[in-house]
């Protein structure tokens, strides 16, 4: 039986007229699975309860950065004594250089950090950043690949611009797109093509290390190595988005799994503990190019923000001391919940590939590999659509959209896990019987 969401629907009502399309970011409407968005109350542990009432299981957790679940007390207690001491204060604080510290001292290859409020400021910065340091224009991204809404990065993007279908945005001018080039995930040749097309004009190439907008489609064996490679060839900067790998794959992140290191690395989700923070890190070299040191401007008002510094840095604090035992369990709740929604499907006849890294994982409803977005574009996405909101009636909250990720977080129990999938199995029983 469907749950009463008469008050989310209510106010989301309302929300069109004063917000466009009702939300503050796109794929929170939900209008790619065929419902209405529900509004959320407040949230503990694994669960969020929604103003109708309604008690969830979050495999959200606010798309990447409640990796210890919701009100986790060692954050509350920073932000807490912070609130008391200032919120803001717009001048240098001791808890950004704590920060820094700590990101510099777990991130491989990571000598400098410059922090922002956003992923989007983050890669911003350093495609700028690139740009400086090699007097080039051009850069390559990836089909499928979400960088954040920043004009260069936005052609052929993931996430909500993959999930809506929006395969050129208005407002990007021409000259702007003309600079990015767009390659295929996994797919080394076609980096190399780009940059044979364009040599001496390439900056940067910048990727997520394991794709999480397209859905979850982890690195293949080299790939990583051999962008690493092609940006010595040719004189180019490799910029890993950490965004959503940053101290979740790996304390390290992403760098240190897979023992490739950038040039330049973003952060952000989990660096905010649950506040707006993102960070541009990385070499010396290519770091001490940002004003007031070098001449790449970038600034920001709220920029090393003193509440969202101190949550970040219990976090992080957190997950440095904690790295021994959190990053293995994350990975057998993995592996219990990802496997099980392999046997799931099978046993319901519907045909999926599951692709998970860690505490990362996403279904997708296609027979075939997905290993880049082609592949991940075949997705039957009316069939997600069927599972989510078999999902979402059962108290089970994942992204609304096919080419998202479930996120697992340390608050997640066996026995939320074993919930997922007895409610999974009734999903994909409703997905068989469509
Ligand atoms: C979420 C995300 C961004 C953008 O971060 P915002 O904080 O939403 O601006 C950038 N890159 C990746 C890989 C992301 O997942």
């Amino acid at each position: 039986m469907a749950l009463d969401h008469s008050r989310s629907t209510e106010v989301f009502g309302h929300a069109r007229t004063v917000i466009p399309g009702g939300v503050n970011s796109p794929v929170r409407a939900f209008s790619n699975v065929g419902i209405d968005p529900v509004f959320y109350d407040r949230a503990q542990g694994a669960q969020v309860w929604d103003i109708d009432g309604n008690a969830y299981l979050d495999f959200i957790c606010s798309w990447g950065p409640m990796i210890f679940g919701h009100g986790d007390p060692e954050i509350l207690d920073a932000v807490r004594c912070q609130l008391d001491r200032g919120v803001s204060f717009g001048a240098p604080c001791e808890a950004e250089v704590r920060l820094a510290d700590l990101i510099c001292s777990v991130a491989p290859g990571v000598e400098e950090v410059r922090m922002v409020s956003s992923g989007t400021e983050a890669t911003m910065t350093a495609i700028r950043l690139a740009r400086g340091c090699t007097g080039r224009d051009k850069i390559i991204k990836f089909q499928g690949n979400y960088h954040g809404h920043s004009d260069s990065l936005l052609v052929s993007a993931g996430s909500g611009v993959a999930t809506l279908g929006i395969p050129d945005t208005p407002g990007v001018t021409a000259a702007t797109a003309s600079d990015t080039m767009v390659a295929t995930y996994n797919n080394l040749d076609s980096v190399r093509s780009l940059f044979e097309a364009a040599p001496d004009q390439v900056a940067c190439v910048i990727v997520e290390p394991v794709s999480g907008n397209m859905g979850v489609v982890a690195p293949q064996e080299g790939f990583l190595r051999g962008l690493r490679d092609l940006c010595d060839q040719f004189g180019a900067l490799l910029i890993m988005d950490e965004v959503i790998t940053g101290f979740r794959v790996a304390l390290g992140g992403a760098q240190q799994l897979f023992g490739v290191s950038a040039d330049l690395c973003t952060y952000g989700k989990i660096i905010g503990g649950g506040f707006p923070v993102g960070c541009v890190a990385g070499r010396e070299r290519f770091m001490s190019n940002l004003a007031p040191a070098g001449s790449v401007y970038q600034a920001g008002t709220l920029s090393g923000n003193p509440v969202a510094m101190e949550a970040g840095l219990a976090q992080i604090r957190k997950l440095a001391r904690e790295a021994d035992r959190l990053y293995p369990q994350l990975q057998r709740k993995s592996d219990v919940l990802f496997g099980g929604l392999r046997d799931a499907a099978s046993q319901a006849g519907v045909q999926v590939q599951v692709n998970a890294l860690g505490s990362v994982g996403t279904v997708f409803f296609t027979p075939d590999p997905v290993v880049d977005w082609q592949t991940a574009a075949r997705s039957d996405r009316d069939a997600f659509a069927v599972y989510f909101r078999a999902m979402l009636d059962q108290g089970l909250l994942i992204a609304p959209s096919q080419f998202e990720a479930v996120f697992l977080s340390d608050a997640h129990t066996d026995q939320h896990l074993q919930a997922f999938l007895a409610a999974a199995r009734t999903a994909f029983a409703q997905v068989a019987n469509r």
